[in-house]
């Protein structure tokens, strides 16, 4: 087997119920398909930084796979001399070649051992990328130094008034990476959403189990395969390229970067519920204090002060789950910082 015309996307989408493994020797290093999406890349040279780069855990969210394909490619022909490890994930395969955000279930709520709970091809693939992870991590010499890092790629179903964003997990301490946010506002990074209890995120379990410095990457809307504008990630992909090449983390002043903190998940809790906003409301669209944001017969939630915004609405989902997220401008001043 080979990746033809370093085309690793193609070779994963051809091949999306599985594949042997193998090994692709590239200008600056050695590389391991190790199953369908899964390729690890080792540089020459050996390297302290690990990162993971995820991406298509949405099967719709193309414009960052074609972001990522890119940057192996030019990896693979030698453009781009590679002196970090590297991990890249093509999350979801098979949805992405339906052009489907997922088949049976969201993969993106099935980490840290929640697909235990679930049947079906997203169960097994959220196990199978869990061990990728592991792999990574632990395949190194630089075990007691390691700097591990792990982006998780997405393009949002809705637009954004802050067009591309991150979740930072939840931290317990609430001391925030200094480093990371800087790199994720030198990335073209607008604003941050700091999450308020662990979840099962792919990026938190990353942040959780191995403890990288992980986020989850919303880069604007979904578009289909070929019709993305990728210099809309320009930013991002020139701190990639900084990153791959050199090991070093751009940095821009953390002065552009908007905060937010979680202060209420909105959940579903009858068939009746209902958001008082229009279908096409923008992720991070602020509200007055009093407003009426979701009923239901068992329910009301009020805005409770000017300026709380949503994120994430979504009420065509099972009783239970979450409708959205209710959330509120922090000054960054008022952030720990480390
Ligand atoms: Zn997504």
């Amino acid at each position: 087997m080979s990746i033809l015309n370093n085309d690793f996307l193609a070779l994963t989408l051809a091949h999306q119920d599985g594949i042997a493994p193998f090994e692709v020797s590239f200008p600056s290093g050695l590389g391991f398909v190790e199953d369908t999406g899964i390729l690890r890349l080792e540089p020459k040279q050996s390297s302290a930084t690990s990162l993971v780069l995820s991406v298509g855990v949405h099967g719709n969210e193309t414009g960052p796979i074609e972001l990522v394909n890119k940057l192996v490619t030019a990896i693979l022909d030698g453009t781009i001399p590679l002196n970090i490890r590297l991990l890249i994930l093509v999350g979801n395969p098979v949805a992405a070649n339906l052009a489907k955000r997922f088949c049976d279930v969201n993969l993106n709520r099935l980490f840290r051992g929640a697909w235990q709970e679930y049947a079906g091809f997203e169960a097994k693939r959220a196990k199978r990328l869990e061990q990728a992870v592991c792999d990574f991590y632990s395949l190194t010499e630089n075990k007691t130094d390691q700097v591990k890092l792990h982006y998780d790629l997405h393009t949002a179903i809705r637009g954004s008034v802050h067009e591309k964003f991150v979740v930072y997990p939840y931290v317990e301490n609430a001391i925030y990476n200094k480093d990371q946010l800087a790199f994720l506002a030198a990335s073209g990074i607008d604003a941050v959403l700091l999450s308020h209890q662990p979840t099962t995120t792919f990026s938190y379990y990353s942040y959780a189990v191995h403890g990288a410095h992980a986020f989850t990457v919303e880069l604007g809307k979904v578009y289909p395969f070929g019709e993305n504008d990728l210099s809309r990630f320009a930013d991002l992909e020139a701190s990639l390229t900084l990153l791959l090449e050199k090991g070093v983390l751009a940095q821009s002043s953390l002065s552009s970067l908007h905060v937010f903190r979680v202060l209420d998940s909105l959940i579903k809790d009858d068939d009746s519920y209902e958001l008082s906003i229009a279908g096409d409301v923008k992720n991070f669209t602020q509200f007055e204090a009093g407003y009426r944001m979701a009923h239901s017969d068992k329910s009301d939630y009020y805005i409770k002060q000017t300026g709380d915004a949503i994120v994430f609405p979504n009420t065509n989902l099972p009783i239970g789950q979450r409708a959205g997220l209710m959330v509120r401008p922090v000054g960054l001043g008022d952030l720990q910082l480390s």
